[in-house]
């Protein structure tokens, strides 16, 4: 099975093309800049040689990465499909009906936006499609305008001081939240009066009366569900229950884990898109797909998502958008609900592969794509566990872990996730000795005095630990036949 998911990214015949492909590429790129042609094939040999566990990062398929490199890059398209600022947006009009078609049919969503050039880009069409959508009628009708563009400057000023007064309940992010979820100094948290939601404080998981106990009381005109560092489900249609309830618009962040959705791992009441209004994710985390974003909607907020560009995005990268449709087409196989899975299941093994060795797990467990370890058990600071792992060729990152006593800087947790390990082949097996290896790194980390940076790992372990991760990286090689040689 293992080597089966490998083998999707590269089917037979494949990585011959791709080869070739990208010795000639890179010859031509070098004919120019010689220095990014070897840093490209620096970072190939690098992303194939360390243990990636970023929770938030994959491996496309070369046909994704292929698509990007074309003359859609040159192309101008403001707009949507049909109504162009621009000339001679036939081609890009095809890509993006067919990417926004996968999109609709791969998460059963009457509407998709594919322009969104990242996460923290869809997130901010999401905000802009809310706040029109409800603040826009009325004030419309006052004007007697047909759309925001017949408003005038004093139109606009009211209206600017209306929207400032609005109000979004998003989840903290030392609870697990992102900062585009009302974080104060984000500008999801300058746009909106923000409170936010955490976790219990003995289980650390969400605890859905005291969500719905500051709905009551705050009455926000968004609420954002959806996280970057949480490991557990969530069940969107108890956070939709409690968004009616206030006459809230729900909106739901599946950045990190639309894989799960797409793969149907997360079904009924954990599947975000028949709950929210609005849906907004990346393309590149667990969904596999190039760099960008989506914005899914029900119908009501169509109209609205349709005016992010220009309103609020730069030009539609047309080459990622046909890279995405490319990916999603790659998710509707049945091969990625497999993939899916596999994410899930190696998630629990690796869990229980820290439990076993007496490691603290925020919640105790995981049941989506991630772990998010406490390191204070080892003595570490977050900081200190990401750099000494680093240094044995483990890549994490740091992350807080609930009312963190180190802050958001140096933290205390590191989130590790499945996603892009699961793309190369590992299994159950091999994540349990990627626990048996952290395990090992950390315990033999020390911090230097009060420092919450400084530390020493131990002699000989960063050696031990690459050897071993080598033998499971030999065993699953990213991109199998792609030889650039
Ligand atoms: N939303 C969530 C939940 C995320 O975790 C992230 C990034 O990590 C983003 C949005 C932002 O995505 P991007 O980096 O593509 O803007």
């Amino acid at each position: 099975m293992a080597d089966e998911l490998n083998d999707s990214l590269s089917a037979p015949g494949v990585a011959a093309l791709t080869s070739s492909a990208y010795r000639q590429a890179l010859e031509v790129i070098a004919s120019v800049e010689p220095r990014i042609a070897a840093a490209t094939r620096q970072e190939l040999a690098d992303q194939r040689g360390s243990l990636k566990l970023i929770a938030s990062e994959n491996y496309a398929s070369p046909a994704v990465l292929l698509t990007m490199g074309t003359w859609f890059s040159d192309k101008y398209a403001e707009g949507t499909v049909g109504h162009r600022f621009y000339a001679g947006c036939q081609n890009v009009d095809t890509v993006e009906a067919l990417a926004a078609e996968h999109a609709r049919e791969l998460f059963g969503a009457p509407y998709a936006y594919v322009q969104p050039h990242s996460g923290i880009d869809a997130n901010l069409v999401a905000f802009w499609s809310i706040l029109a959508h409800h603040v826009e009628t009325p004030y419309l009708e006052k004007h007697q305008a047909r759309n925001v563009n017949e408003l005038t400057e004093a139109d606009w000023e009211e209206l600017r001081h209306e929207l400032g007064n609005q109000r979004l309940l998003g989840m903290s992010l030392d609870a697990g939240g992102h900062l585009t979820h009302g974080f104060r100094p984000n500008i999801s948290g300058k746009m909106f009066h923000q409170q936010q939601y955490g976790t219990d404080p003995e289980t650390g998981l969400l605890d859905y009366d005291a969500v719905r106990a500051k709905a009551r009381e705050f009455r926000p005109l968004v609420i954002v569900a959806g996280y970057s560092a949480y490991p557990r489900r969530v069940d969107f249609a108890k956070m939709r229950e409690i968004a009616d309830e206030v006459g809230a618009t729900l909106m739901v962040d599946m950045a990190h884990f639309a894989g799960l959705v797409a793969g149907k791992v997360f079904t009924g009441d954990e599947d975000p898109v028949p709950h929210a209004h609005v849906t907004t994710t990346t393309t590149h985390k667990s969904l596999r797909g190039p760099r960008g974003g989506m914005v899914l909607a029900q119908e009501e907020f169509a109209a609205d998502v349709d005016r992010g560009c220009p309103m609020v995005l730069g030009g539609p990268l047309s080459h990622v958008m046909a890279a995405k449709a490319v990916a999603l087409a790659e998710a509707r196989r049945p091969e990625f609900q497999v993939y899916a899975q596999s994410v899930a299941d190696n998630a629990k093994s690796l869990a229980e592969g820290f439990l076993k060795r007496d490691a603290r797990l925020v919640t105790g467990g995981t049941d989506n794509h991630l772990v998010l370890l406490d390191v204070t058990s080892f003595g570490l600071t977050g900081r200190q566990a990401e750099s000494a792992l680093l240094d044995a060729g483990v890549v994490t990152n740091r992350n807080s872990v609930p009312a963190d006593p180190n802050g958001a800087w140096y933290t205390s947790g590191v989130r590790l996730g499945t996603p892009a390990l699961t793309t190369r082949g590992f299994g159950a097996a091999e994540f349990d000795m990627v626990a048996e290896l952290i395990v090992d790194v950390l315990a033999n980390t020390s911090p230097v005095g009060d420092s919450k940076a400084k530390y020493v790992l131990a002699d000989g372990v960063a050696d031990r630990t690459k050897a071993a991760s080598a033998e499971l990286l030999d065993k699953h090689p990213l991109y199998p036949g792609l030889d650039l040689a």
